[in-house]
C-alpha cells in the first residue's frame, strides 16, 4: 500500500484525508489499515508520534461509513488523549457526518454524558473507568459493538485499569474486532491479548524503546537545590515551546507559579485540575498563548503538540519507559527537538535504569566505570554531559553549565559531536523485558 488510494476507501473518507494532508501513509499505517480493514484483530507497537492514532482511526470510520449497524468503542488511558482520538475521528468523519458520537471521560458531569449516550452514538471514545460507571447503571450497552481499540495499553495496565478493561470485555459480544496498541508489551498485556483476542496480527513499527533520532539529548548533572536556576537559564537560552516534567501534582502548580513569578509564561497540567481547567490549559498551549508546560507525566504519552521543540525532564520518570514517552513530545512528524534532563546525586538509580533501558550493553559497561573512576561532575555546579542524537545520553565532561564549546545554548538543538568517554555503541534492545526495570510496583502512578 503505497498511497491511501490503493486501500478503495469510502469516497467521504478519501476526501478527509485529502482535507487532512494525509497522502502517504506512515509505515503503522500501511502495515495495520488492510489488516484491520479485512477484519482481522491486530496487537499492534510503535514509537509515539508515528502516526499510530489514524491506523486504528481510519478503519474504523470505514467500518461506520461502510455498516450503517456498525458501532465502536475506544478505549484511552487518559483524557487529552482521548481528545486528541475525537478530533482526528471528527476530521475523518468529516463535518457533514450524521454519524453520532460521545466523548465519556472522568471529570465531566455524568448528566451531559448520558444525553449524548440516549441519542445512540456509533462511536464512543473514552477512559475505562467513568465507561464501567456507565455500564453499571445501565446508561451505556455494547452487547452490539463489535469493534474495539485499546489504545495505550501498557499506560492503561500500569494506572491499575486491568480490572476495568475485564469489566468491559464482558459487556460486549465475543465476536468482535480488536485492535490492541500499546507502546511496549509486557507480559500482562501478551496473557491479556491471548485471552480476549481471536489470533491477533503481530505489527512492530520501529524499536519502542528507542528516542526518535532528530532529538538532540542533553543530560545535566546537578544538585537538586541548583534545578531550578538550571532551569531558569535553560529557559532563557532556548526558543520555542517547552514541557517540563516534574514528579508531583503540587511540585507542577508550584513551579508554574514560581516561573511566573520570574517572568516566564508557564501553566500546570496534572491529574487533580478539574477538566475544563485541563482543556483550558491545552487549549492555550496548542496556542501558544503560553510557552512553558509544567506537567506530571499525565503529559508523558502521546499528546501531539507540533510546535514543542524541548522536553525538560526536571524529575525523572517513576517508570524508565516513560522516559522514551515523554521525548516523543517533541521532534513530532520528523520535526527536531531537544530534550534536557537534570540528574541529581538522589536520581541515580532511575538514571540508570533508564541508561539500561536504552542503552542495556553500555550501561552496564559505565557501571563498571563509574567504580572505578569518580563522576567528574562538581558539586553545587551543574556540569553537563552532552550526548550523540538517538539513545546515548552519556558521561560528558563537567561544563559548569555551558555547552562545549563554552557558550551557552543559542536556543538550536547541538549538534556537537560525541565525546570521548561515550559509552560502547551497544545496540538499543528491541523491547526485552528483562531490561526494563520499574520502580514502583504500585500501579496507581503520581499523575
Ligand atoms: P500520532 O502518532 O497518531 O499521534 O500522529 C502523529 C502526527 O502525525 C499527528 O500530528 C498526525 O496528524 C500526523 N499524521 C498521522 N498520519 C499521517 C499521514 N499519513 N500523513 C501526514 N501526517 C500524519
Amino acid at each position: 500500500m503505497k498511497n491511501f488510494e490503493d486501500l478503495g476507501l469510502s469516497p467521504a473518507l478519501a476526501k478527509s484525508l485529502v482535507h487532512m494532508k494525509y497522502t502517504k501513509p506512515t509505515p503503522i499505517q500501511a502495515r495495520a489499515i488492510p489488516l484491520a480493514l479485512d477484519g482481522h484483530d491486530i496487537m499492534g507497537t510503535a514509537q509515539t508520534g508515528t502516526g499510530k492514532t489514524a491506523a486504528f482511526a481510519i478503519p474504523l470510520v470505514e467500518k461506520l461509513l461502510t455498516d450503517p449497524r456498525g458501532s465502536a468503542l475506544v478505549l484511552t488511558p487518559t483524557r487529552e488523549l482521548g481528545k486528541q482520538i475525537m478530533d482526528i475521528m471528527q476530521q475523518l468523519l468529516g463535518p457533514k457526518s450524521s454519524i453520532k458520537t460521545a466523548f465519556i471521560i472522568g471529570g465531566e458531569s455524568m448528566g451531559k454524558q448520558v444525553n449524548q449516550l440516549r441519542a445512540r452514538p456509533r462511536l464512543i471514545v473514552g477512559t475505562p473507568g467513568r465507561i464501567n460507571d456507565h455500564l453499571e447503571r445501565g446508561n451505556m450497552m455494547l452487547h452490539d459493538t463489535h469493534f474495539l481499540v485499546l489504545d495505550e495499553t501498557d499506560r492503561m495496565l500500569d494506572m491499575g485499569f486491568t480490572v476495568q478493561l475485564e469489566r468491559i470485555f464482558k459487556y460486549m459480544p465475543d465476536k468482535r474486532q480488536t485492535l490492541m496498541f500499546s507502546a511496549t508489551l509486557p507480559k500482562n498485556i501478551l496473557k491479556m491479548s491471548e485471552k480476549y483476542m481471536h489470533n491477533p496480527q503481530r505489527i512492530a513499527v520501529g524499536e519502542t524503546n528507542v528516542v526518535a533520532r532528530n532529538i538532540q539529548q542533553d543530560v545535566i548533572r546537578i544538585e537538586q537545590n541548583n534545578k531550578y536556576p538550571a532551569l531558569l537559564e535553560q529557559l532563557e537560552n532556548r526558543s520555542g515551546s517547552v514541557i517540563v516534567f516534574v514528579k508531583t501534582k503540587h511540585g507542577a502548580d508550584r513551579m508554574a507559579r514560581n516561573l511566573r513569578r520570574d517572568g516566564v509564561q508557564s501553566d500546570a497540567l496534572h491529574g487533580d485540575l478539574r477538566q475544563n481547567k485541563r482543556d483550558r490549559v491545552m487549549q492555550n498551549f496548542r496556542k501558544q498563548t503560553f510557552r512553558v508546560l509544567i506537567a506530571t507525566d499525565i503529559a508523558a504519552r502521546g499528546l501531539d503538540v507540533p510546535h514543542i521543540e524541548h522536553v525538560v525532564n526536571y524529575d525523572l520518570p517513576q517508570v524508565a519507559e516513560d522516559f522514551i514517552h515523554r521525548m516523543g513530545r517533541t521532534a513530532r512528524a520528523g520535526a527536531e527537538g531537544s530534550a534536557i534532563s537534570f540528574v541529581s546525586d538522589q536520581d541515580s538509580r532511575k538514571w540508570h535504569a533508564i541508561e539500561r533501558l536504552l542503552n542495556p550493553d553500555a550501561a552496564n559497561d559505565r557501571g563498571h566505570q563509574n567504580k572505578r573512576r569518580p563522576q567528574n561532575g562538581k558539586k553545587g555546579k551543574p556540569s553537563r554531559h552532552k550526548s550523540s542524537r538517538g539513545n546515548k545520553p552519556h558521561n560528558g565532561k563537567a561544563q559548569n553549565g555551558k555547552s562545549q564549546d563554552g557558550k551557552p545554548h543559542n536556543g538550536k538543538p547541538h549538534n556537537g559531536k560525541p565525546q570521548s568517554d561515550k559509552p560502547r555503541n551497544g545496540k538499543p534492545q528491541n523491547n526485552k523485558q528483562g531490561n526494563k526495570k520499574r520502580f514502583h510496583r504500585n500501579k496507581k502512578k503520581a499523575a
